[in-house]
């Protein structure tokens, strides 16, 4: 992580030192950070950024301290909590992740309620529920930090941290140690498995009678191809459990993010396609594209021109 700012800085402005922008310490500057980025150069571009622009408004002194740097993290994750919630607003994402989301969080704060010294920032899911949560961290809510974390109370977990700076808000201790996340108060499967029928494959099948409205397993039915009820041989009707949510398009990824992101701008929040592929990660060509030859023709965004600049919103 520090590696890879220094790196920057000394490739793209070689005369510039670490204390002619920063004013805060190395190690606050890079353990803030880290533990917001995670990695992710994305994040660690859009936090800097963003510390950077809110450090110009001051008038004496323009580097970079603790404040600016919360002040950027804040940002960044903002910008992501957008691009979910316009996600799921306009349905590119199933609306039970945004439930999910509101289970994990609620027991995290419960947790911290009970015992608010103590960290709850980390939670351990069974390895079987990994997909489960990918939506949440592809959009940096959730963070996967490694498998094979054996918890106190004995298995084998995938270890997240919830974000920082979500933590932060809701005054949850972020913790440090390992020692500290692997107590079985951090397991969530029993908060995550509620969500099990969105993601089981094998549907199992049941059928209906449409006369006296019996209900039958698949395996009381199974020996004959047309299956009719025992008592009044009705051709019974066949129920199927938990479809799977439908969600609007098939967008990849990046796509679902640019219009989520736009989803969640009115009209004096408009931004540009700069802006927005800053935030989602992507080239502007992407954003001006997909924005006015997709999105625009369908009437799903607005496109307004001034400055001899195109801005995105949503109405
Ligand atoms: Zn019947």
């Amino acid at each position: 992580m520090e590696a890879l700012i220094i790196k920057r800085i000394t490739i793209f402005c070689s005369d510039v030192n670490f204390q002619d922008v920063f004013k805060a310490t190395r190690e606050q500057v890079f353990s803030r950070i880290t533990k917001e980025a995670i990695g992710v150069p994305r994040t660690i571009g859009i936090v800097l950024q963003q510390a950077f622009i809110q450090a110009q408004t001051n008038t004496h002194d323009q580097k970079i301290g603790l404040s600016e740097l919360n002040y950027g993290i804040s940002a960044a994750r903002k910008t992501y909590q957008r691009q979910f919630e316009g996600s799921i607003k306009r349905k590119l994402l199933p609306g039970f992740y945004m439930d999910m989301w509101n289970a994990i969080i609620t027991k995290a704060i419960s947790e911290k309620n009970k015992h608010p010294e103590r960290p709850a920032s980390h939670i351990l899911i069974d390895p079987v529920r990994k997909e489960y949560l990918n939506i949440l961290c592809e959009n940096f809510h959730l963070h996967f930090l490694s498998e094979n974390i054996a918890s106190k109370g004995g298995g084998s977990y995938n270890l997240y941290s919830l974000d920082y700076d979500i933590c932060n808000e809701y005054n949850i201790k972020y913790a440090e140690e390992k020692d500290e996340y692997t107590a079985i108060r951090f397991i969530y499967d029993n908060i995550i498995r509620e969500f099990d029928p969105y993601f089981t494959k094998e549907k199992s099948k049941s059928y209906r009678c449409p006369q006296c409205n019996k209900i039958y397993e698949e395996t009381e039915v199974v020996k004959s191809k047309v299956k009719r009820c025992f008592d009044d041989d009705a051709v019974l009707e066949e129920i199927v459990h938990m479809d799977l949510p439908r969600t609007e398009g098939n967008y990849a990824e990046v796509e679902i993010k640019i219009l989520g992101q736009i989803s969640s701008l009115n009209k004096a929040e408009a931004m540009n396609a700069r802006e927005i592929a800053d935030a989602v990660g992507c080239t502007t060509q992407k954003v001006s594209l997909w924005g006015s030859r997709v999105l625009a023709k369908k009437g799903l965004i607005n496109i307004d021109s001034r400055d001899k600049n195109y801005y995105y919103s949503i109405d």
